[in-house]
């Protein structure tokens, strides 16, 4: 481990490299100010950002005058332009929150209601027959449309707006975990597992682990309830069972949305989340019993769904501030400390914290800017790794691209049609990520039908050449996973 020896005097220091962390880190990185994010994982995106439905929502959900609704429907109108100008793959594919009886259309006109209070356009409550032309697999008697309502790939937004960030000069320490904070005079000095670092400012992004960085330097007057949601994937040979998004009403007692049919950008379809509140924030496992609730609760929406379409599963971690007791919704703390200046910390940041990123990134700006000179910058670099994939050019373009390096004509990852090129150009990254996640994150090899069966020894093959590493120092996702522990034989001599 490379132990940092010199103080580095920061005036903005981000704790967490998450959607939040990364979307502040993107913003500050327009102004000329020396801005440096301590990310504990061995890539960003490792915690919440990676694992959740991947929906823009348009804020019909959060009451209005909260800071949700607020950041919601701020976020939502700002993804069109980020889509364009960060190179992220954005679909406005719309949503249906659907009723199955006479109570839940009144549900549906309650969440029509909040909508227009939240300003949410092109809101309808549309009869059963008239879903069901669209939708002919759903089963409803009448269904809220919402066309504000999109998706991204949660990982693949993050990732980019960290990348370009670096590009224009803003600092990431992967694998550093801030394990200590004090205010000293008038800056404050954070130590790391790689060292001491100072900063005028601190950020607190740190997601689930938000109380822990409040408790290193004041008394914390919350707690953090982690409330575990699993996921189904489905194969992409049944992407046509859903065009929209498809919701059944929120359940207020939890406060979370329910299980949803979810399309993805890659033709996947989602099954969940489901809502388990537990006591540790870091198990994000999935369990047998959860799959087979999780099939039964979306075959209320997809009758017809198959028993064998899944291909995957996996979790993501809710940051509730509200306890299983008490059930129901609290609101994002967005807020300096009150009694520490130059203290930010964001608190609670779950649903829709995704969509409200960017706009909780301005507002942050805007508080950032009461303690340091905020001055744009004249010269800001545009993202260089617009990647389209291979299986998505034409066949001329793929033509050209084997011209002139061979590599773009050896398949690496056959269900998703990647080759040994992508695969490089993804451990080449601006953030210098080198996990075997951190290229599936990048270029999708591994994710397709057979979940890396057939492509994960060429990878391993690629990143021992490339990294001009052994094997057994390659890690899969985080500073402490090794993808090997040593040889089963040793070679005959
Ligand atoms: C099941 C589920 C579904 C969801 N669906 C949606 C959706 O469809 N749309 C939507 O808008 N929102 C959705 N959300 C909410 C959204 O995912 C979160 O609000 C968002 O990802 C939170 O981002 P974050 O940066 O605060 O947290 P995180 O992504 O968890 O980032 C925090 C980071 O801080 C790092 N960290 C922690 N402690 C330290 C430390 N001491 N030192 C250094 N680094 C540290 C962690 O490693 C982590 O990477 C969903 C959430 C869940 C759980």
């Amino acid at each position: 481990m490379v132990i940092l020896r010199q103080m580095k005097n920061y005036q903005v220091a981000i704790i967490g490299g998450g959607v939040i962390g990364s979307a502040l880190a993107w913003e500050l990185s327009q102004y000329k100010i020396n801005v440096v994010v301590f990310e504990a994982g061995s890539d960003v995106a490792s915690g919440t950002s990676k694992a959740n439905s991947g929906v823009i929502h348009s804020g019909i959900n959060s009451p209005p005058s909260s800071l949700k609704a607020r950041f919601c429907v701020e976020g939502n109108t700002m993804f069109q332009s980020l889509a364009t100008e960060l190179g992220f793959p954005l679909k406005w594919i719309g949503k249906y929150v659907i009723a199955k009886n006479e109570d839940e259309i009144k549900e549906l006109e309650r969440l029509k209601t909040i909508g227009h209070q939240n300003k949410v356009a092109g809101l309808k409550i549309q009869d059963g027959s008239l879903v069901k032309k669209k939708e002919p697999n759903i089963s409803c008697i009448a269904a809220l449309w919402v066309p504000t309502a999109g998706i991204i790939t949660p990982y693949e937004f993050t990732i980019a707006l960290a990348e370009n960030a670096v590009e224009n000069n803003v600092r990431f320490f992967l694998e550093t975990k801030v394990t200590y904070l004090k205010r000293k005079d008038h800056h404050f000095v954070i130590s790391t597992n790689k060292g001491e670092f100072e900063a005028d400012v601190v950020v607190n992004a740190a997601g689930l682990n938000c109380r822990e960085i409040v408790s290193m330097i004041e008394a914390p007057d919350f707690q953090v309830y982690p409330c575990r949601g699993e996921y189904l994937v489905l194969d992409k040979i049944y992407d046509s069972l859903v065009q929209s998004m498809v919701y059944p009403v929120p359940i207020k007692e939890l406060g979370v949305l329910g299980v949803h049919i979810t399309p993805t950008i890659d033709g996947n379809i989602l099954l969940g989340p489901s809502a388990e509140f537990l006591d540790d924030s870091t198990d994000t496992s999935t369990t047998k019993e959860m799959m087979k609730t999780l099939l039964q609760e979306a075959r209320e929406i997809i009758p017809t769904l198959p028993e064998n379409a899944t291909i995957n599963a996996y979790a993501g971690i809710r940051c509730k501030l509200s306890s299983p007791r008490t059930g129901g919704w609290t609101d994002y703390r967005v807020e300096e400390s009150k009694h520490i200046a130059g203290l930010i910390h964001l608190l609670g940041i779950e649903s829709p914290g995704l969509t409200a990123a960017p706009a909780i990134a301005k507002e942050v700006t805007r508080m950032i800017s009461h303690w340091i000179k905020m001055e744009k910058k004249t010269n800001i670099k545009i993202r260089t790794v617009h990647r389209k994939r291979f299986s998505q050019m034409s066949i001329e373009e793929q033509s050209a691209m084997i011209q002139k390096d061979e590599r773009w004509g050896r398949i690496v990852c056959r269900c998703e049609q990647i080759t040994e090129a992508e695969v490089i150009e993804a451990l080449s990254n601006p953030l210098k990520a080198q996990t075997f996640s951190s290229v599936k994150y990048r270029c999708r090899a591994g994710m397709g039908r057979c979940q890396g069966g057939f492509c994960t020894q060429h990878i391993i093959r690629i990143m021992e050449q490339q990294l001009h590493m052994d094997v057994t120092q390659l890690k899969l996702k985080s500073p402490n996973s090794p993808l090997f522990t040593g040889k089963v034989r040793e070679a005959k001599q």
